[in-house]
């Protein structure tokens, strides 16, 4: 004999937890079941462990999708600022660090903490160590658990993506939906650090935990954010941001000097002090060891009032941008978000329930939406989760 619900929800992450506390407030009966030993294990690992919940700045132009519209409805529906309503309210104490980025001021546990709190009030029935098996669609659908089985009437599909696999990250989201012939735009890794070839990184072997301020553009979509030296390559917020960007054969544009048109500041600052050196220049803005080595390795150090015109546009082409051509990325070992997914023409973005799947819906990092870094992936994880559970 089954046990009834009207939901199942797999996967009690951001999305399956937030969905299943707005089922739950219907009156829905609802079973979230999760593969892991615990919930939410992405949210406190994230933010570096204070959880970058959302961002107060956030829009639907945060968000990479091949359809630019279908995230819209599920965002203005369910706003930064009824996220943060629901943190006031649970007393969870946070502040921004930049650029509207709010952060847990304690720990990403608040947050857990929260979600967990609101599905109890509303009688939803969480369990881990518990991966789905043998589920078929039907009215009502059947799924088996380790210890016993299941018929819904709703089936949400919350299991995020492939990143950070030792985390049990598996795609099984994808290969449900491929199972029943819903197309999955093709995934990769994204807010992921860039290697390098070993030829070009040798020459920034020792600049690990070097941070430099710039304009970083890929595919003409550019971030004022640091980009990091790291010991494969490069990272920091302006290339975590890149590389969702970016394909395998590109360069990216590294504008070292954001601030200004650096032809211009040369040849201004050759008639103001004519015997400063250009490393001195360069440094005053990216520091003396990364203008030393850019000297050493592209340009000739000399007084200002020396340089050619040849010479002044040899510097702007290896600063303004330094164009890189990276190697390949880290990989889902270490990106915080998969790119690609479940195909957003198979969902209706009010409901994100599968057109041909009447009870079926998909939510969260699963489907084909991906926002940029700063709190923009769980604002799409709580909104997506919000308009499944308003229906399912
Ligand atoms: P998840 O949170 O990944 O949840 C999926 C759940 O499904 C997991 O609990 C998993 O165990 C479970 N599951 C998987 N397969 C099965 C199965 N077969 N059966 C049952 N259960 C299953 N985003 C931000 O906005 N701000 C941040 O600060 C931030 N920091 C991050 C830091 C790191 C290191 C990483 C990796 C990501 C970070 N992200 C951040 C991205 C964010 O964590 C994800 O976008 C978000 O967690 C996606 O939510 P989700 O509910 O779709 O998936």
């Amino acid at each position: 004999t089954d046990r009834q619900f009207d939901v199942v929800i797999i996967g009690a992450g951001a999305a399956g937890l937030m969905c299943a506390a707005v089922a739950g407030a219907r009156g829905r009966r609802v079973l979230v079941l999760d593969s892991a030993n615990k919930v939410g294990k992405k949210i406190l690992m994230s933010g570096g462990g204070r959880c970058n919940f959302t961002n107060m700045h956030s829009t639907p132009d945060n968000f990479i999708c091949s359809n630019p519209h279908f995230a819209k409805s599920a965002l203005s529906r369910y706003t930064p600022w009824d996220f943060i309503a629901l943190v006031e309210k649970h007393g969870v104490p946070y502040h921004e660090k930049k650029l509207g980025q709010l952060f847990c001021d304690h720990s990403s546990k608040d947050i857990v903490r929260l979600l967990l709190d609101e599905c109890e009030a509303v009688g939803v029935k969480v369990l881990t160590q518990s991966p789905a098996s043998n589920i078929t669609l039907g009215s009502p659908h059947r799924l088996q658990t380790p210890k016993f089985s299941v018929s819904c009437e709703s089936l949400v599909i919350a299991s995020g993506g492939y990143s950070i696999p030792t985390l049990g990250s598996t795609g099984f989201g994808f290969d449900f939906a491929r199972s029943l012939d819903i197309p999955v735009l093709p995934t990769r890794a994204g807010l992921v650090p860039f290697t390098l070839e070993p030829r070009q990184l040798k020459n920034f072997q020792d600049f690990a935990g070097v941070s430099v301020d710039t304009v970083t553009t890929a595919q003409g979509t550019a971030f004022r954010e640091n980009i990091l030296f790291t010991h494969k390559g490069l990272s920091g917020p302006a290339i975590l941001q890149a590389s969702s960007y970016w394909q395998l054969g590109e360069a990216i544009e590294i504008d070292l000097f954001p601030d200004l048109d650096l032809a211009e500041h040369i040849q201004q600052m050759q008639q103001q002090r004519p015997k400063l050196e250009l490393k001195n220049l360069l440094g005053e803005q990216l520091t003396k060891r990364v203008a030393q080595r850019w000297c050493d390795l592209w340009l000739e150090n000399k007084p200002l009032d020396q340089l050619t015109a040849n010479d002044i546009q040899r510097i702007t082409s290896a600063c303004q941008p330094w164009t890189v051509w990276p190697a390949g990325t880290e990989g889902y070992r270490t990106a915080e978000v998969t790119l690609g997914g479940v195909d957003t023409n198979a969902l209706s973005s009010k409901t994100m329930e599968a057109r041909n799947h009447p009870g079926l819906y998909f939510i969260g990092e699963v489907v084909d939406v991906t926002g940029h870094l700063g709190g923009h992936n769980f604002q799409w994880a709580w909104a997506s989760g919000h308009a499944a559970g308003e229906y399912a």
